[in-house]
């Protein structure tokens, strides 16, 4: 899942700090406070909501998860880059909040397991029927739909090569932005790709999720 690769990420490219979310969900499993999660009450993370405490937060399948605008400022004191694994809720809030950032979106192995997910989700909270799943499908439509607003498009299949991947943006990524400081403000690199090829690959890549979610393929644009 995005945890082990999130984590393989880690151990090939350095400075890279991983942002720990609050949240109000229940720990799952083994789940240590702290490590994965910062587990807390619903009290507290509303205090955090009014107080401002929170660079970006959403309500995902009924719980609050957020990210503190203390993690990043403490990333950034360090010099360090900081790695988010938010729903497109958080990434819509974080892209206006933080135009530097870099945003990924992450596609499952396969459409047939993304479908698969989608289902069971449905399926162990006891609602099996077709309103539940088709309402499932159509948020999943939508985020999915989304996709052009993020920089890139990543499937996570196989682990060593999403993990190259991954570590490939980041090292073009800090390469683009490298010297992004007070002293080269004004100097500006060629940092935009064309446009069209861009589309068209990322318009590849999601193309069979969105079948698998539903979207006809007239309704594609026409690239690629
Ligand atoms: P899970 O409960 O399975 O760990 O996570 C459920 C969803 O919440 C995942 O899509 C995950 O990316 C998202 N998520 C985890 N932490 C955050 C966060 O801090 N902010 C937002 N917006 N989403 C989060």
């Amino acid at each position: 899942g995005k945890s082990t690769l999130v984590q393989e990420l880690r151990s090939v490219e350095r400075n890279l700090d991983f942002s720990i979310s609050y949240t109000t969900r229940a720990p799952r499993g083994s789940a240590e406070n702290g490590r994965e999660y910062h587990f807390v009450s619903h009290e507290q993370f509303e205090k955090m909501i009014a107080g401002d405490e929170l660079l970006e937060y959403a309500e995902v399948f009924g719980n609050y998860y957020g990210t503190a605008r203390s993690t990043l400022r403490d990333s950034f004191a360090n010099g360090r880059d900081l790695l988010l694994d938010i729903d497109v809720q958080g990434a819509e809030q974080v892209r206006r909040r933080v135009p530097e950032a870099i945003s990924i979106f992450i596609l499952p192995p396969t459409p047939e397991i993304l479908k698969m997910r989608l289902t069971n989700r449905s399926r162990a909270e006891g609602k099996v029927d077709d309103a539940v799943i088709e309402r499932r499908l159509a948020e999943a439509r939508q985020e999915i739909g989304n996709y052009r607003k993020y920089k890139y498009v990543l499937v996570n299949d196989v682990l060593p090569r999403a993990v190259d991947e991954l570590s490939a943006i980041v090292k073009a990524e800090r390469y683009l932005h490298e010297g992004d400081d007070l002293s080269r403000k004004g100097v500006q690199k060629e940092t935009d790709v064309d446009p069209a090829w861009h589309e068209s690959l990322a318009a590849a890549r999601v193309r069979p999720y969105r079948e698998a979610v539903g979207v006809p393929f007239s309704s594609q644009p026409a690239h690629g």
